[in-house]
């Protein structure tokens, strides 16, 4: 207890001068949390990442994540947690911990290892000494990923780098190294629906990219369904892009267009030749494709409007419900 009190003296003189945060969202993740740790102790000895301090954030784990963080905490001094009342998903996690975190500067990390902490070293170097604000870590490869989930995955860069002003980088991790000024431009942005990766890249900042090759999980399983990832996917489109309402305008116009036309030339037709309209099973076919069209688009509408509404409720991201 003492050692921790006068840790936690040290920590508030330094909290402006040198001390590293990491932020580290945890669902379920009991069976990882202590090989994390034991990254984290070798990675504390190497020079320039002694003033290390780990924020845990529970994210409503269902198994004894919370006590391994407690008894983590009891035994380091530089652990410290914030606990979620509920599983609010990862960006929650995320932005409670940015919340916690008092360092100068602050990492996202995973608490898998697929982030590998000693990269920090070399993340820390570009902020202290190339004047970087923000590091990025984006993987080469994605070894060892289901072939479906890649492809996906890459597809959804595609679109949304085709869609968006703001830009994705492809295999881009959460894993991030930010100063001070980033972490407060970040948590002082007003939405509570978020998605990281793109505000990362909206707040701006110069950002170096290190590459590494993909490490899989130490243990425990993904929490990444490809359900889950499918509404991730829409989800980050939706909040960085109008692109698929104008798509609706422009689709919309060409159709009202195309119908006029038609209009006309079923009217002259029937002036001149009296001809009689058959053809009923093409009409119908025409209707039902319209009709999923339009659907469709009101889908898109929808979309936009229940995030509007999911932010004018004003709910927060996440609610804490212990904290160390
Ligand atoms: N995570 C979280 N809340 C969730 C899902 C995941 O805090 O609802 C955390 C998880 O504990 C891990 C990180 O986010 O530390 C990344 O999750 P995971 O390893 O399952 O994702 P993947 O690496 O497969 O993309
Ligand atoms: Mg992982």
């Amino acid at each position: 207890m003492n050692n921790e009190q006068s840790e936690g003296v040290f920590f508030v003189e330094t909290s402006v001068s040198e001390l590293i945060s990491l932020v580290v969202p945890c669902y379920n993740e009991q069976t990882t949390i202590p090989f994390f740790i034991e990254e984290i102790l070798k990675l504390k000895k190497l020079a320039g990442c002694e003033t290390l301090e780990v924020v845990f954030v529970n994210d409503g784990s269902t198994d004894d994540t919370l006590s391994v963080i407690r008894k983590c905490r009891a035994d380091h001094a530089f652990v410290r947690y914030v606990s979620l009342s509920r599983n609010f998903g990862k960006e929650g996690a995320i932005l409670a911990g940015l919340r916690a975190a008092r360092g100068k500067w602050v990492a996202v990390m995973d608490a898998d290892l697929q982030d590998p902490p000693m990269l920090l070293p070399e993340m820390l170097k570009a902020v202290r000494d190339e004047d970087y604000d923000c590091v990025g870590t984006r993987r080469v490869n994605r070894a060892g990923e289901p072939v479906l989930r890649s492809l996906f995955a890459r597809a959804f860069y595609r679109l949304i780098n085709s869609l968006s002003e703001v830009k994705l980088v492809d295999g881009a991790r959460d894993y991030k190294l930010l100063s001070r000024k980033a972490v407060d431009a970040l948590i002082s942005l007003p939405e509570n629906n978020r998605f990281s990766k793109g505000l990362y890249e909206w707040v701006g900042f110069r950002t170096k990219w290190i590459e590494f090759e993909n490490v899989e999980r130490v243990s425990g399983e993904t929490k990444w369904s490809f359900w889950k990832l499918f509404k991730y996917a829409v989800e980050g489109i939706a909040s960085f892009s109008s692109a698929p309402l104008l798509v609706s305008v422009f689709l919309g116009m060409l159709l009202s267009f195309a119908s006029f036309i038609a209009i006309l030339f079923l009217c002259i037709r029937q002036m001149l030749y009296h001809a009689s309209v058959n053809g009923w099973t093409s009409m119908v076919c025409i209707i039902i494709f319209l009709s999923g069209v339009q659907l469709f688009f009101i889908g898109i509408l929808g979309l936009y409007l229940s995030k509007v509404y999911a932010e004018v409720k004003k709910r927060p991201a996440y609610i804490v419900a212990e904290e160390s």
